[in-house]
């Protein structure tokens, strides 16, 4: 069985967030990494980096952007956002902070601009060689060889492989190939709605139409607009809608019918879209799902990692995060080299799959606080006790999205210890119209029993 000692290369499939932070953990390890990716080099096209303009970046993206020295150069690109900015449907504000400590807050990054910055840093080890315009279509695992299909090229041509890793994302085409060849098992779960991206463009001078230090959302129940601030002083904008029904991407066939549905749902946003219209029918409705599959490996031979292995829905801004915390797991996996290969990937799967399964049901369950609950009085009421709470039990009472989004523990100990908790404020609420009227002294004997 071939063990990292035996094997001076690896070659990954995808150089999107996660393939190109793996390739840096894995040549700080000494391992020639060769990274093959469908997209032209974005560095040089100015190409899109993929969906989503931006996104969040919290504590466990952060720490595996520390353990490889990159985060330094990641910070200037960042803008901390500290809570929800909450616009109802009269346009009055509302800010929800999203942690109970001046340090707890995420920050809305590019995607193409950390993608380029992770992309430069694996280059720039030396052992990393990125061979763009190449789409992976098959594995011959017989052969250990790769397929793939150059530029316009319409004949594959193959490389050899020593061990592969997918890292390509939702739609992976390793995944497929592991999971035939292992006979495995694909879950695909539509979420039924799907999402577009429209721009709110910088004020004069570059200046912010609104708050910046904050993820802006118009919750209205059944969907939401939502809204995330970039350096140059724009936002990008992001409707959740469903895919089909009344109110829905099917239903909104013209740029009447978009107008029609802001000015009755989200009427603050409009001035600030001038080219609403154009955006909704230039850009592409983005199709959300999650995706469980099982194994993630074959043999000693190939691994997928990162959204290959589990994608999920986006309300909890953590699938990069989780893609990136994959890296640094599987890197710690690599501290005893003389194991077989076929070992450290079938550990590298016990240990995350319970915590990948944990963070897509809270994902999902999340979709509900953003465009719902969050409007609830009760809502607030348990966000303001569950900070009490952790106030009066530091490291014991932990509020579920600050476990999730300013810490490292595990997502399933962050979802069980979650459940308990809402089970606590569930009880202490249920009478309470404020937190005076919260019995503490109650609080403090469940706390006590229920949460070691
Ligand atoms: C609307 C939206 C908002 C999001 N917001 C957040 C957020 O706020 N915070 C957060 O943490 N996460 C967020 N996510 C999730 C995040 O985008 C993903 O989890 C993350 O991109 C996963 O990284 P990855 O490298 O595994 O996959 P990708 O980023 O998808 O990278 C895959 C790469 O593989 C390449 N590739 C694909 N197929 C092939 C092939 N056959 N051959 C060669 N190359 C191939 C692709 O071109 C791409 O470069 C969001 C997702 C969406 C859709």
């Amino acid at each position: 069985m071939r063990t990292p000692t035996g094997t001076p290369e690896i070659t990954l499939v995808g150089a999107g967030l996660a393939g190109s932070l793996l390739a840096i953990f894995l040549a700080r390890r000494g391992y020639r990494v060769t990274l093959l990716e469908r997209r032209l080099d974005p560095r040089k096209t100015g190409a899109s980096a993929g969906r989503s303009i931006n996104l969040a970046l919290a504590n466990r993206g952060i720490a595996a952007l520390e353990e490889v020295g990159v985060m330094e150069s990641v910070r200037s690109e960042l803008i901390p956002m500290a809570g929800r900015m909450l616009h109802d449907e009269e346009g009055r504000l509302r800010l929800i902070p999203y942690g109970n400590k001046p340090h707890e807050v995420i920050y809305s990054v590019s995607r193409a601009g950390l993608n380029t910055l992770l992309l430069d840093a694996a280059e720039s080890t030396g052992r990393v060689s990125i061979r763009f315009g190449a789409t992976v279509s098959g594995v011959d695992f017989a052969g250990r060889r790769v397929r793939f299909l150059s530029g316009n090229d319409s004949q594959p041509q193959t490389t050899p492989y020593e061990v592969l890793i997918g890292t390509d994302g939702s739609a992976s085409a390793v995944r497929a190939a592991i999971l035939e060849r292992t006979g495995g098992r694909l879950a695909e779960e539509p979420l039924g709605h799907g999402y577009k991206e429209l721009s709110i463009p910088a004020a004069d001078g570059g200046r912010f139409r609104m708050e910046r230090g904050a993820l802006h959302i118009w919750p209205r129940g059944e969907y939401m607009l939502i809204a995330l601030p970039n350096v140059d002083g724009s936002f990008t904008a992001t409707l959740f809608l469903p895919n089909e029904g009344d109110e829905s991407f099917q239903a909104l066939t013209t740029t009447e019918a978009v107008h029609a549905l802001f000015e009755r749902r989200f009427a603050d946003a409009i001035p600030l879209m001038p080219s609403l219209g154009e955006d909704f029918f230039e850009n592409p409705t983005g199709h959300l799902e999650t995706i469980r599959c099982e194994p993630w490996s074959f043999e000693d031979q190939a691994l997928v990692l990162g959204d290959a292995a589990h994608a999920i829905v986006p309300f909890h801004g953590q699938g990069m995060n989780a893609a990136f915390e994959d890296c640094s797991a599987f890197d710690q996996g690599l501290g005893n080299p003389d194991r077989p290969w076929d070992e450290i990937f079938t550990q590298f799967e016990e240990r995350r799959r319970p915590n990948t399964d944990a963070i897509a049901d809270m994902a999902l369950e999340n979709y509900v606080e953003m465009r719902s609950t969050v409007r609830e009085p009760k809502f607030q009421l348990k966000k303001d006790l569950s900070f009490r709470l952790e106030e009066r039990h530091p490291g014991r009472f932990i509020p579920r999205y600050s476990m999730v989004m300013f810490h490292t523990i595990p997502y399933a100990e962050a979802k069980r210890r979650g459940a308990i908790q809402e089970e606590i404020l569930e009880e202490l609420t249920s009478r309470a119209a404020s937190l005076d009227e919260v019995d503490l002294a109650r609080a403090d004997r469940l706390i006590a029993e229920r949460l070691s």
